[in-house]
């Protein structure tokens, strides 16, 4: 869990020597809305204003992905649950699939530092390499430096979109955490420090340790 902008995708995408299974629900919802269905379309609607896609539709993506996917080396979930009843509906499968949660982690990043951070990112449409117009610009202006391809802005990136977002998450989603704290699975960090310490952090607070292929 984390405010938007908070590095959530970076650090599971970190995490992948762990080899477990990641899946990102805003992932899900940007690749149905790219197949253009009448889903996908409603899905665009609702992320475009910066706001949550309605449960029954995240918990319908998101059920049909878990649906007998099996992991020996359990999941990642980013960006699911978001809200109180995705999180009790969670709780549910993981009952059925007879598997447990064993860590929540809670990354935190104040409304200023998020506004700066998103409004200046720009993504390669291709493949997905993330950018900072100030902290991590591309080589040549405009373009992927792996690929060449036009950068993107994300189109819930702009400022007023940005500060729902966070508006939003404060409101449903952040309450989550004490859920979480209340079954003893709650640790938070702070999303300032660089991803590579926040990576390391991690791998010592869970006593992680990268998995051979
Ligand atoms: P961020 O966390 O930076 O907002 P994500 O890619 O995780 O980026 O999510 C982008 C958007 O996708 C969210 O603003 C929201 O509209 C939608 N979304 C993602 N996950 C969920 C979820 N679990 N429930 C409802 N909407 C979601």
């Amino acid at each position: 869990m984390g405010s938007p902008g908070a590095g959530k995708g970076t650090l599971a995408a970190n995490l992948r020597t762990l080899n477990a299974e990641h899946v990102s629900s805003g992932d899900l919802f940007r690749r149905e809305m790219k197949r253009n269905t009448p889903v996908g379309i409603a899905i665009r609607k609702t992320m475009k204003r910066g706001e949550l896609v309605p449960d029954h539709l995240t918990l319908g993506l998101m059920r049909k992905w878990f649906w007998g996917r099996k992991s020996a080396r359990g999941f990642i979930l980013d960006g699911f649950p978001r809200t109180r009843i995705q999180a009790v509906c969670f709780d549910e499968w993981m009952e059925t699939r007879g598997e447990v949660l064993t860590a929540c982690v809670l990354l935190e990043l104040s409304e200023s530092e998020t506004v700066k951070r998103l409004s200046q990112r720009r993504i390669c449409p291709k493949d997905g390499t993330v950018y900072h117009l100030a902290h991590n610009p591309p080589r040549c202006e405009g373009r992927c430096d792996s690929c060449g391809s036009t950068l993107v802005q994300r189109e819930d990136d702009i400022e007023e979109v940005i500060r729902r977002r966070y508006a939003i998450y404060e409101r449903l989603t952040r309450p989550l955490a004490d859920h979480y704290a209340n079954l003893g699975l709650l640790s938070v960090f702070s999303a300032e420090i660089p991803q590579e310490e926040l990576t390391a952090r991690i791998f010592e607070t869970f006593n992680l340790a990268p998995v051979p292929r």
